[in-house]
């Protein structure tokens, strides 16, 4: 095991399967252009060869598949069933959900139980100008449809001052009515917000939506796993909500996440564009890539922030949010 000078390893694997997506939303990404793919992305095959090494490495328990949209690529037919037959702790997947009922054999069939769906605003005017694609009605029979079957969802929200804060206790409404656990992200100042000053005109901190969502509700701060990205509320009796404040709260003390891009680039943190490449290793003899492998990793721990996120100019499409 592979542990930093904070006690910190890597847990949790987040793979971004394409940098395609078939939004481009506003935080995200900076030229409106979707669907675009990183350069050299890998095939479903060396995609699951490289979580399998890092798998075998150690310490790997929990993964995420994401993106770019993870729905919208076609390897996902292959690398679904390879990653459920790893036998981890738990899989998981972040998506936008606009593509959940195209898809739902293969979901409702892979033993995948659990979904993040990220949805900004329950307001049809607005989503197109948040999303910049996608359709609310889609997303929001998709989130019907995987709750009929059992999922277990979150939704994932980005408040922003000027474009959905008033969405912030309609969203909280909508998931307590159907047992989703609702996490406000803070906005992060990655890629083209770091270089504009929309990040400072949209951000609204975790005081602030506690204040907002304290209109409404009584809530108290209810337990999470130590290595949660989410400070957790209860609301007695109607269920739970969180805050990922990367801003206000910074988890990097804590932070077990491991990221490996499309293009086979390994990112020791979201708030660091240094990456190290997996591809030249995978044509290697399994032994041989497993050394390497380990040294890769205890290279990326030493990327890790040590106390806040800083942010950077990676976009979260291309890194994998
Ligand atoms: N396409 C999938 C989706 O929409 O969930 C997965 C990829 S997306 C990059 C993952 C998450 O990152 C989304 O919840 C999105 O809102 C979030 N995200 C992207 N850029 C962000 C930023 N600058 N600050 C906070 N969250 C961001």
């Amino acid at each position: 095991m592979i542990v930093d000078r904070h006690g910190r390893q890597f847990r949790n694997l987040r793979v971004s399967l394409t940098a395609a997506c078939n939004y481009a939303c506003t935080y995200c990404v900076p030229n409106g252009k979707r669907l675009q793919a990183a350069a050299h992305e890998l095939s479903s095959a060396q995609l699951l060869q490289a979580v399998g090494l890092l798998v075998d490495a150690g310490g790997i328990e929990k993964l995420r598949i994401t993106g770019g949209e993870p729905l919208l690529s076609p390897k996902l037919e292959d690398f679904l069933p390879g990653v459920m037959e790893l036998g981890l702790q738990d899989v998981a997947m972040t998506s936008n959900g606009q593509l959940i009922t195209r898809y739902q054999d293969l979901l409702l069939s892979s033993g995948l139980k659990r979904m993040n769906v990220s949805l900004d605003t329950l307001d049809a005017d607005a989503f197109p100008k948040i999303a910049r694609g996608g359709d609310l009605n889609t997303v929001l029979a998709g989130i019907d449809l995987l709750l009929a079957n059992n999922w277990k969802l979150k939704i994932n929200m980005v408040p922003m001052r000027r474009s959905n804060m008033d969405q912030v206790l309609p969203l909280l409404k909508f998931s307590l009515e159907r047992g989703i656990e609702l996490r406000f992200i803070e906005l992060m100042n990655m890629g083209h917000l770091k270089t504009s000053n929309q990040y400072q005109q949209d951000f609204i901190g975790l005081d602030e939506l506690l204040e907002i969502v304290g209109q409404e509700f009584e809530f108290a701060q209810a337990d999470a796993p130590y290595d949660s990205t989410a400070i957790r509320y209860e609301i007695p009796g109607q269920g739970y909500f969180g805050i990922i404040a990367n801003e206000s709260a910074p988890f990097c003390r804590s932070c077990t996440r491991l990221r490996l891009a499309s293009n086979g680039h390994l990112y020791g943190c979201l708030s660091n564009s240094t990456y190290q490449d997996m591809t030249p290793i995978l044509p290697l003899p399994v032994p041989q890539a497993l050394v390497q492998v380990q040294d890769m990793l205890s290279t990326a721990l030493t990327h890790k922030q040590d106390l806040s996120f800083q942010g950077e100019v990676t976009v979260m499409k291309f890194i994998g949010g």
